[in-house]
């Protein structure tokens, strides 16, 4: 496994010592007499974990004692609904949402279900370069409940860096492909949600991070599952969390805190993009067009100078234990996801491989 490098989107690279605790605990259970796999969520065993984790994520992220943390179920998708049934009041069904790229399109898509969504798109070209609208010029309504939008578009590779600064409005933001990846100031949110299988764990678990207002305000005729005020009072526990996501999910907090927390791997992160984005750039072999400050540094994407090579590349580079590098169906092309578990050497690896690819098919 160890010289398979994993561009995978999602679910996604776990680190090493991760999957090797994992195993450990698997073949002998050391820790408890039995696996994690086989133990009820309510005993003393898996509250500790669980109350470990809650601490290491809030001191990771540094999150305020006046929000919540839940560990819910169903994946960023479920909380495309979640979203407006806790949040939505009957009276003001108005909400905004940013159109910046598939995952805030498909919020959108689900939110018509409970709301009337004011669609702002914010995707332009300029000089032929795909660019996001700077925030000041985004078009809030005035009577909405809540601002929507996503950070980091997983697919396109195209991101949001700016912080939220819109007065007297309820932010809320998919985090799902890159929480934990830089420093995220709180604060500026109301709710944040990521599914783990990006950055955080192997799916199955869903982080949301919501502001004490919204929790005591949530209407109680929405589903109880999916009801933030009962998976609070219940400690996310409402119904039977999937354990050994959130185990897992523990473990990578308590890698990341090992490794230097968040400010230190943003560091290594934005080191990995580079190297890659300066490959992209050197010439026109590979081509991403998107403005350099609405690049992901998570999700890099890019094609060929010649469409007949995307194949061909992607083929050589699985030879070469590069795998997953292919791009989504929408959009095609190459997506190399290099996430906090993904190393510098594998990065520096991809980089020589597409240095090598540009000298013989260039
Ligand atoms: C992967 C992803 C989703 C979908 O997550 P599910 O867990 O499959 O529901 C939503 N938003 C973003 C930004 C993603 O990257």
């Amino acid at each position: 496994m160890n010289n398979v490098h994993n561009f995978s989107a999602g679910p996604a690279i776990l680190p090493n010592s991760v999957i090797k605790k994992a195993i450990k605990e698997l073949n002998y259970g050391k820790k408890y007499g039995i696996s994690i796999l086989e133990i009820s969520h309510r005993s003393k065993e898996f509250i500790k974990i669980v109350e470990k984790a809650e601490e290491n994520l809030r001191e990771l992220l540094k999150i305020p004692k006046n929000y919540k943390v839940l560990f819910c179920q169903g994946g960023a998708r479920t909380q495309f609904a979640a979203v407006p049934l806790n949040i939505i009041k009957k009276e003001k069904k108005y909400a905004d949402y940013i159109d910046g790229g598939y995952w805030s399109n498909s919020a959108i898509q689900e939110a018509k279900k409970f709301c009337t969504p004011n669609i702002i798109p914010v995707k332009y070209l300029i000089n032929n370069k795909t660019s996001i609208l700077p925030m000041k010029k985004w078009k809030i309504k005035n009577n909405s409940n809540y601002i929507h939008y996503c950070p980091n578009e997983t697919i396109e590779g195209i991101s949001i860096n700016e912080e939220p600064n819109f007065k007297k409005k309820i932010i809320v933001a998919d985090f799902s492909s890159n929480i934990l990846s830089y420093p995220i100031n709180i604060k500026k949110y109301d709710v944040i949600y990521a599914s783990a299988q990006k950055n955080v764990g192997p799916s199955g678990i869903t982080l949301v991070i919501v502001n004490e207002k919204i929790v005591e305000n949530v209407n109680n005729d929405i589903p109880s599952t999916l009801n933030y005020k009962i998976l609070s009072s219940n400690k996310s526990m409402f119904n039977t969390p999937p354990v050994f996501s959130w185990y897992l999910s523990s473990l990578v907090f308590e890698w990341l805190k090992y490794n230097g927390g968040i400010k230190k791997i943003y560091k290594i992160n934005k080191k990995k993009s580079k190297i890659i984005y300066n490959i992209i750039d050197s010439n026109d072999f590979y081509i991403n067009n998107i403005k350099s400050n609405n690049r992901s540094i998570i999700n890099i994407t890019f094609k060929l100078y010649d469409k007949k090579l995307d194949k061909l590349f992607i083929k050589e580079a699985y030879k070469a234990n590069l795998v997953f590098l292919k791009g989504h169906y929408i959009i095609g092309g190459v997506r190399s996801s290099i996430y906090n578990a993904m190393s510098l050497k594998s990065v520096q690896y991809l980089a020589d491989f597409m240095k090598y690819f540009e000298c013989r098919y260039g």
